[in-house]
């Protein structure tokens, strides 16, 4: 199916609070022109250089965010353009984004990965170092509201991968998890304003992602067909 009738029908069903990134890793720039002239503006990118060149060279005003494993020193080639950074999986790489943030005098949005889904392989914080974290920051906040640690980070709530499996229960599992997770971190820390974003659902899953309350999915197969990894 025609790329513009993909995003027509995934949209139709789309509350529309709710922001679709269409995940346009591995495939072309004419895809993503494709998708751009049918009126999506918010592309994902899980590979540094390839989000650099798409950026530089398609319409400046598509919003990109940076979704794969970041490694720190390829910061350069993906916080000049990621409007969000989904990913952020390590204490070690947020302090990296900070101080390009401080150095480039840039405040960079991002969103903690919490590992959810099963597999040993996947990436992310646990609730442990993301409510230390949390903690941090808070205690950071000064009177007229500034944060005096990761001062050029924002953070803006929480990203999740759900279980790789066709069993609904256990991916509701891990969408259940997150949604409270973040739920609960939202109580502990109203000073943290900005958090509340919950980046959960994918091709597959998206649909039951509404469910817990997901304000951001990201969508690349249902809208861009299968990858060609080369
Ligand atoms: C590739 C990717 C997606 C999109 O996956 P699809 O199954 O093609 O929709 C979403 N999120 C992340 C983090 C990804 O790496």
């Amino acid at each position: 199916m025609p790329i513009e009738t993909n995003l027509e029908e995934i949209r139709q069903q789309l509350p529309a609070e709710v922001k679709l990134v269409a995940v346009s890793k591995y495939h072309p720039m004419e895809a993503v022109l494709e998708a751009y002239q049918a009126g999506q503006r918010v592309f994902g990118e899980n590979r540094p250089q390839e989000l650099a060149a798409k950026a530089v060279q398609l319409p400046q005003d598509i919003e990109w965010h940076f979704l794969g494993h970041l490694q720190t020193n390829k910061l350069k080639m993906v916080l000049p353009y990621a409007s969000l950074v989904q990913s952020i999986d390590t204490q070690h790489l947020l302090e990296a984004v900070d101080n390009w943030g401080e150095i480039n005098d840039k405040v960079i949005n991002v969103l903690l990965e919490l590992h959810i889904g099963a597999e040993d392989t996947k990436q992310g914080f646990v609730e442990e170092e993301i409510l230390d974290l949390m903690f941090t920051v808070a205690n950071s906040i000064r009177p007229d509201g500034s944060q005096g640690r990761y001062s050029h980070i924002r953070f803006c709530g929480l990203m999740g991968m759900a279980s790789h499996t066709d069993d609904e229960e256990t991916i509701r599992a891990d969408f259940a998890r997150i949604s409270d997770f973040l739920a609960y971190l939202q109580d502990l820390f109203p000073e943290m304003k900005d958090f509340r974003q919950l980046s959960i659902g994918m091709s597959s899953d998206w649909h039951l992602a509404l469910d817990y309350g997901a304000t951001i999915v990201r969508i690349g197969t249902a809208i861009f067909g299968e990858r060609q990894y080369k």
